[in-house]
């Protein structure tokens, strides 16, 4: 989170103002979610989004509760008509989502990068995608194994006129988004836009209005479009967390100043692995994720001794995923490029210390 979002939510937790400085007497999680001021709240956070990723007119952004894990139930009941679905899968993110979607179809595999341990992508030529498929998806940004995709597939060339689905959990806000391959996208807010609670949900308006009769009406699209996002009470106090998020990346120059910041940030830690004799990123350059760097140390018998010394320095949070192992930094948009700095630093220290 950037400090001075949360700087902000702090002053106004309790009495929350309006942007002429009129107190409303009410914290945000006080307020009906039908009130004036939680509307204004939330068409701001809405118009700021769409306005932030360029999303186009013919696509409805939907604020929704569940989670990228519950999308992966969601987004088969309301695309996929019980029909055929092909996923490419490039880490844990994507094996996930198809094995949910498989029960409520049929979910193929189009591509794996499983025999590579995850540290390739598939090239989307050699993708097998069925003629019946109702929709291809992929994970922008494989979060555990620090994948990601640096240009959209575009299925069309491909001769494939299915939708693609995105989940962009872990990238989203992080670089510029060509919705012109996209027929929707969604992402958990916690990593780049806010706190947990809060599911993000863009979908091109052609798509809407599918839905399985069995679909919950809380998730059925349509309901959640045709009701702005209030078919039922909102994640209000995530919506408006994130639209301090929103105003914030605005402040910073808008996502093209973030992907600019996002790459130096990036480069300087893919940089110094590539050249340091003690640690090591497996990840194919074409496809390094820029939110999330997996790196393991050749002397595995010495991670207790960094992680201890990163903590020491302030440095939290790098232990690996469970099921990768390691080291990760995920150095997602709130971590200024200074976070990154003192991070290589630290990890040239240590790696003195060790020779
Ligand atoms: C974190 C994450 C999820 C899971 O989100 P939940 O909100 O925990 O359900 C899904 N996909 C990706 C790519 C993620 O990084």
């Amino acid at each position: 989170m950037p400090e001075a979002v949360l700087q902000q939510a702090a002053a106004e937790m309790l009495d929350w103002h309006d942007a002429q400085g009129r107190s409303s007497g009410m914290s945000v999680m006080e307020m009906s979610h039908r009130g004036k001021e939680f509307i204004g709240i939330y068409e701001q956070a809405h118009n700021d989004l769409r306005e932030l990723l360029a999303v186009p007119a013919n696509f409805k952004i939907l604020f929704m509760q569940g989670g990228g894990l519950a999308e992966n139930a969601i987004v088969p009941l309301n695309l996929s008509q019980g029909g055929a679905m092909d996923f490419v899968l490039t880490g844990s993110w994507s094996q996930k989502s198809q094995k949910e979607a498989a029960k409520y179809g049929v979910a193929r595999v189009a591509a794996s990068a499983q025999a590579d341990g995850f540290t390739t992508l598939p090239s989307p030529a050699t993708w097998q995608i069925g003629a019946d498929s109702r929709y291809v998806h992929i994970c922008g940004n494989e979060t555990i194994h620090g994948v990601e995709y640096q240009e959209l597939p575009d299925l069309k060339a491909l001769g494939c006129n299915a939708p693609l689905v995105v989940d962009f959990s872990s990238h989203v806000a992080s670089r510029s988004v060509d919705w012109s391959r996209i027929g929707l996208a969604f992402g958990g807010a916690q990593k780049n836009l806010g706190p947990a609670g809060l599911t993000l949900v863009i979908v091109r308006e052609d798509l809407i209005g599918q839905a399985h009769p069995h679909c919950p009406s809380a998730f059925d699209y349509k309901l959640v479009a045709d009701n702005e996002s209030m078919y039922n009470t909102p994640p209000t106090y995530s919506i408006y967390i994130a639209g301090l998020v929103f105003q914030w990346l605005k402040k910073q120059g808008g996502i093209a100043a973030m992907e600019q910041r996002n790459i130096a940030k990036a480069q300087l830690l893919y940089d110094f692995l590539d050249h340091s004799s003690l640690y090591v990123n497996k990840v194919a350059k074409d496809c390094r994720s820029r939110m999330n760097v997996p790196f393991f140390l050749r002397d595995e018998s010495r991670n207790e001794a960094f992680l201890a010394g990163a903590k020491a320095a302030n440095l939290l949070q790098l232990k690996g995923h469970k099921s990768v192992g390691g080291m990760r930094a995920s150095i997602y948009n709130a971590m200024p490029l200074e976070g990154v700095q003192v991070l290589v630093a630290y990890m040239r220290e240590f790696e003195k210390t060790q020779a």
